[in-house]
């Protein structure tokens, strides 16, 4: 299936981004539990980052199935990062609009 975005407005846009990595950060406050230093640096700085987009495959067929919005989460003093899955998390509405930005997503069988 293509992937589509929908013609939403700057301030549209600007107020999808600042909502994004507000529920983002929510999601970090409420389930990072253990130590916040970066493990490579040691640095307590971290940043939000732009959504990225991977393809998911299965092990057993080697085939692509699903598509997954990432949340970087990213050091700002050595640029470490990890991610989490931004839709399971529920820090965006996949194919909602809004802080997905209306993309619609589904999971190839
Ligand atoms: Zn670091």
């Amino acid at each position: 299936m293509p992937i589509t975005v929908a013609p939403f407005t700057p301030e549209e846009l600007a107020e999808g981004e600042r909502a994004y990595r507000e529920k983002a950060f929510e999601w970090l406050d409420q389930h990072w539990h253990g130590s916040r230093e970066c493990p490579i640096c040691r640095s307590r700085s971290w940043a939000i980052g732009e959504l990225v987009l991977i393809q998911v495959a299965r092990y057993s067929s080697l085939a692509a199935t699903a598509w997954r919005f990432m949340c970087p989460v990213t050091c700002l003093t050595c640029y470490y990062t990890w991610q989490f899955d931004a839709a399971a998390a529920g820090v965006i509405s996949v194919g909602e609009g809004g802080a997905g930005h209306g993309v619609p997503i589904e999971d190839q069988p």
